[in-house]
């Protein structure tokens, strides 16, 4: 029997790349959304690149208790990985009580459903940002998390301590937190990708809008940081090798291989970019131009972080694979796919 993993918020970016990479590796996938964030877009690019037309796609609010114990009555559930959450920095710092009320609760019910039908594994979407501006570069999984800068931020936190918490006084449930470095590109079908609503907040999306003319100039926010070019360092990690990490932890939980029962991975690639080479590698590997000027420093922004990958490259026997040119030759292509070319 395959077993079945259950992805909340598995319309969007990540979750779709996942579900697909979920499928591939012979896993059955039931997608929860509320689709407050995207349209079906994903989904049906999931259906579409697997052949798998009936993937399940369960309407539902993870914040509605009621629904996610109906939702773990539906299906039986081996794992979940729990996307569903609001994720916009500057939102959060404007909307503080939405994003604690959205993201702690609809994990809380996911960890309370788990517990209530014997317990299941659950993988948690975490965030390098729980870093903050790091001392020591590149950050291993025990260098400290710092307070968090934004309500977003504080809610990765508090999701990780929830999850450690509950995986301890329960053995029915495991647990690992992946803190993703910076995600990029597509899947290289062109058929699922990042779909931001209005203007975009991520470096990829606003690049490759301003590329296809749907944005008039790329403003890099600051270029007197204490690095080389004095624009900022982040490690940006494949959409695609993101995914199948998820496979490799979700298969870590699912055949009994954890040393402890809740365990945290850094996911990236260990290798600093700044915002400049990461603007000129794009031109060159696609082969245009970018309108971009120097303007102010982001508030909030680090100066720099990378991963250290060692502990997620023994332990899950995973390492990001596609080169920097594939990734952003993949973030182009499905711009240009959103834009019928
Ligand atoms: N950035 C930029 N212009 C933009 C968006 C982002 O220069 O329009 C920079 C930002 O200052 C940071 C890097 O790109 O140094 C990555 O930002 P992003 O918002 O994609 O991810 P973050 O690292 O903030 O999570």
């Amino acid at each position: 029997m395959k077993k079945r993993i259950l992805v909340s918020g598995g319309a969007g970016y990540i979750g779709s790349h996942v579900s697909v990479e979920l499928i591939e590796a012979g896993y059955e996938v039931v997608v929860a959304d509320n689709m407050s964030n995207c349209d079906t877009t994903g989904i049906e690019g999931v259906r579409k690149i697997t052949g798998r037309t009936d993937i399940p796609l369960v309407e539902m609010d993870f914040c509605d208790a009621a629904a996610v114990e109906r939702l773990f009555d539906d299906y039986p559930i081996d794992a979940v990985i729990h996307f569903a959450a609001f994720k916009a920095v500057g939102e959060s710092v404007a909307e503080p009580i939405k994003y604690y009320r959205n993201n702690l609760t609809s994990f809380l019910n996911v960890l309370d459903a788990a517990r209530n039908h014997g317990g299941c594994d659950v993988l948690f979407s975490s965030s390098a940002t729980v870093y903050g501006e790091a001392e020591q570069l590149p950050v291993t999984e025990r260098s400290p998390r710092l307070p968090a800068t934004s309500p977003y931020g504080n809610t990765k936190q508090i999701c990780e301590d929830m999850l450690r918490d509950v995986t301890a006084s329960d053995p029915s449930i495991r647990g690992i937190a992946l803190r993703y470095f910076n995600p990029i590109g597509a899947h290289p079908s062109a058929l699922i990708g990042e779909l931001p609503r209005g203007v975009p907040n991520n470096l990829i999306p606003y690049i490759t809008q301003t590329a296809i003319g749907k944005r008039a100039c790329l403003s890099i926010f600051g270029n007197d940081y204490p690095t080389e070019d004095g624009t900022c360092l982040r490690d940006y990690i494949d959409i695609v090798d993101l995914a199948q990490a998820h496979v490799a932890a979700v298969t870590r939980m699912l055949e009994g291989r954890m040393k402890e029962g809740y365990e945290i991975f850094n996911i990236g690639t260990g290798r600093p970019v700044s915002v400049s080479e990461l603007v000129t590698e794009f031109e060159r590997v696609n082969g245009l131009k970018l309108n971009y000027r120097f303007a102010e420093r982001r508030p909030g922004d680090v100066t720099a972080i990378w991963a250290d990958t060692a502990l997620a490259n023994e332990e899950l026997g995973w390492r990001a694979k596609r080169t920097l040119a594939e990734t952003l030759a993949s973030a182009w292509a499905w711009e240009k796919h959103l834009a019928g070319e």
